[in-house]
């Protein structure tokens, strides 16, 4: 037979262990079971340091058995058999019950060294293996009857990630079946890239990570076969970037005398050097008559919109539309109200007291009523609005463009590829695409994630920024502490000033508790706090408005503002607030994007180790917009010292986004910052990380763009096209989507 990677293990290794490895590890060819690589390795002559192993560890140990004695129960049937297995300084207690005497298996196991594989727990303060998994290493003969006999050939043990009754050791004998009979492999990565970056061929990769003999082996493997991920990641994109440029688009030109350069004569501020570096990037781009496809990443408040706006206005000079599609209604109609308020008569086409020249700019949402809908869509199809800004009810068929040119997209993390491409769809040639985050993201992961894109990126904020002060108020121990932050609050109020207090929490009681984000998810996952079940519930919105009203800040205007309210309270709420008819605003994290309101200036977040370091980055970004130095407060009952302190501890140390987010990601594994692997399931990045192999994914990008520049659709590399394909056609790789 003849064996590749596509080979289903059923032909390998029998019907049985190949459902085993479907059901349980979602392996299901050669290659499924070759990428599934050795967590870590054991050497023979090495025994695991049992004082590391945690209770409720799933681990594999390799020990000595110390002592074995059998017993049978008093007052019931049946037989135990308690082992104690050493390695050499501590001792582990392995326990297994049986029906029938086990004497013979005492004796069996009496001195012998193995691995044993289950999961750590706590008996009579000694910690033990109830029924592990196990095997003896040092003859080959088995002991469990049904337990297949293997040969320990190597030095040095492989472990995998294993599953209950797939142990590592019936992995390894799997792995080694394969390799037994795989021929030589078509080497998916061209000879000059290998030997330039100094990487051994495939097959021998599978070899020297799966059964290694020297201990550099592993290492030369990974080597390999991580720039194998980064690489065929590059060519992905390499190719995308190569379809975009081939594609046709609309050069658009502002010209002189037209709305935009109304709209610089009249801008009360200057721009920044890196807005103006920024809008060039962009004008030469538009200008192309291939489509822009550009990602603006700038901090919070360092004035992406108004480069946009520049954007959008030079479509709208060169006879075109722009589209601006933003994540949420609230957000939707404050980019409405400031762009309006920015462009005043500039955008009152055919009112009285409009501009010459002038435009509209259309708002559509999705709880408008359906006469002003109607009005909308018209205006959007007659062309009349040359600017259009909405949520997801842009992307509704019923909408139709005159002549659509630009795509805005506003805080990209919240939009797939599929919503940008929908409104994409509506231009009749391809238009120009600007994505903007203020999720900083730092250079390689911009690589990775959004490598298809040109990267622009605003560094400095403008001019008169006051800086923004935060704290850490830890509120368990020291509840005067708190008494101290409504007192800030009442100062600056006082001042003249407003306040946000924001919650992980609506409080309603009602479905699912609106969008913490998935990084707070995360962050509740691997939190320190013994049984993150056992804590209370986080606080929420309206508990801590009525605490508040009653109490402390009895004598201010507070409000509530959260994603349950129907829209148009959230918006009226959002105008009061704006227009200062309200002194503290208690809210969730539908603050978090974009909310504009200059005049606030204190935010206390309550239970602030809820959230994620980039959250809480996010929503401090809506305090310190004016002139007034700002102040966060990060309330917390965590302990001094335990991780989740010491990551909010990081995030009142300093502004830096692009530092936060490294730190953010440095916390999380490799899928979930990619955006895959959300169920648990393998990322097809395995051995990649993206900020730890910052240089690894250099290289692979500069080699794949080398490569797809000239062989655009890899007619000359078989292998390399297959792998990609394969990798397209993996619902493992949707990060790739996320782009
Ligand atoms: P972002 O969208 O990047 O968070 P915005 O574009 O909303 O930031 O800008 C934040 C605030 O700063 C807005 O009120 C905007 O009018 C103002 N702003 C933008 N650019 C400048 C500048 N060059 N000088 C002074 N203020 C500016
Ligand atoms: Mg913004």
């Amino acid at each position: 037979m003849l064996v590749d990677l596509n080979t289903p293990l059923r032909d390998l290794v029998g019907d049985k262990t190949a459902k085993a490895f479907d059901a349980k590890l979602g392996l299901r060819t050669a290659e499924d079971l070759l990428r599934h690589y050795p967590r870590r390795y054991a050497s023979r002559g090495e025994l695991t340091d049992l004082a590391s192993l945690r209770e409720g560890e799933e681990v594999t140990v390799l020990a000595r058995v110390q002592r074995a004695a059998a017993r049978s129960f008093k007052n019931r049937r049946g037989n135990l058999l308690e082992v104690t297995v050493t390695d050499g300084t501590g001792v582990l207690r392995v326990t297994f019950f049986g029906k029938r005497n086990q004497q013979w298996l005492a004796d069996k196991l009496q001195g012998r060294v193995g691995l044993f594989s289950g999961t750590v727990d706590t008996y009579q303060g000694t910690r033990q293996l109830v029924h592990p998994d196990y095997v003896l290493l040092d003859d080959g003969h088995d002991v469990e009857p049904d337990m297949e006999a293997m040969s320990y050939a190597g030095e040095i043990i492989p472990i995998y990630p294993a599953a209950a009754k797939l142990e590592t050791w019936k992995i390894q004998k799997a792995v080694g079946a394969v390799l037994n009979v795989l021929g030589e492999l078509p080497d998916p990565l061209p000879d000059w890239a290998r030997l330039r970056r100094d990487l051994v061929p495939l097959s021998q990769a599978f070899r020297l990570i799966h059964e290694p003999v020297a201990d550099g082996d592993p290492g030369r493997a990974r080597k390999r076969l991580r720039y194998d991920e980064a690489f065929a990641l590059q060519v992905i994109l390499a190719q995308r970037r190569a379809v975009t440029e081939g594609l046709p688009a609309i050069p658009r030109r502002a010209g002189t005398g037209g709305l935009l350069a109304e709209f610089d004569r009249r801008l009360p501020f200057e721009l920044t050097e890196g807005q103006r570096q920024v809008s060039d990037e962009i004008a030469a781009d538009l200008a192309k008559d291939h489509p822009m496809h550009r990602l603006l990443q700038g901090e919070v408040g360092s004035g992406k919109t108004v480069v946009a706006l520049r954007a959008m206005l030079a479509v709208v000079d060169a006879g075109g539309q722009a589209a601006l599609l933003a994540p949420t209604e609230v957000l939707a109609q404050q980019h409405h109200r400031s762009i309006t308020g920015m462009l005043g008569d500039l955008a009152e086409r055919g009112l009285l007291g409009g501009a010459e020249h002038g435009t509209r700019v259309a708002l559509l949402t999705g709880s408008q009523p359906t006469a002003v809908r109607r009005q909308q869509l018209l205006d959007i199809v007659s062309g009349d609005a040359g600017i259009v800004i909405g949520t997801h009810a842009l992307i509704q068929d019923k909408v139709d463009f005159h002549d659509l040119g630009l795509v805005v997209v506003d805080e990209q993390h919240r939009f797939g590829v599929e919503q940008r491409d929908a409104l994409r769809a509506k231009a009749r040639t391809p238009p120009h695409l600007l994505v903007m985050t203020a999720t900083p993201i730092p250079r390689t992961v911009a690589m990775t994630v959004f490598g298809d894109l040109d990267v622009s990126t605003l560094s400095e904020l403008p001019l008169g920024r006051a800086p923004i002060t935060s704290h850490v108020v830890p509120a368990g121990d020291k509840p005067h502490f708190l008494d101290r932050a409504w007192q800030r609050i009442r100062e600056e109020v006082a001042a003249g000033r407003q306040a946000f207090v924001v919650t992980p929490r609506i409080g309603d009681d009602e479905g699912t508790e609106e969008s913490i984000g998935e990084d707070v998810a995360l962050d509740l996952l691997d939190d320190d706090a013994p049984g993150a079940s056992m804590r209370r519930q986080p606080l929420a919105v309206l508990e801590v408005a009525a605490l508040l009203r009653e109490g402390p800040l009895a004598d201010l205007r507070v409000e509530v503002l959260h994603g349950r309210l129907p829209s148009d309270e959230k918006d009226e709420v959002m105008r009061r607030f704006v227009n200062g008819e309200a002194d503290v605003l208690v809210a969730t994290t539908v603050i978090e994007v974009g909310v504009d309101v200059p005049n606030a200036t204190v935010m206390v977040v309550m239970d602030a180790e809820r959230f994620g370091v980039s959250q809480l980055h996010q929503l401090r970004g809506r305090i310190g917009r004016g002139s007034a130095p700002g102040l966060c407060l990060l309330v917390t009952d965590a302990e001094e010292g335990s991780p989740s302190r010491e990551r909010l501890d990081a995030v009142a140390a300093t502004v830096d986004g692009f530092e936060l987010s490294r730190l953010d990601l440095q916390s999380r594994r490799e899928g979930d910052v990619l955006g895959a692997s959300q169920s648990g399931r393998r990322s097809s990045l395995q051995l990649l990380e993206v900020i730890k192999h910052e240089h690894v994914i250099e290289q692979a990008r500069e080699d794949a763009a080398n490569l797809v520049a000239d062989d655009p659709m890899l007619e000359r590399y078989p292998a390399l096209r297959a792998r990609v394909v394969a990798l397209l056609a993996d619902d493992r790789a949707d990060y790739l989507e996320k782009a």
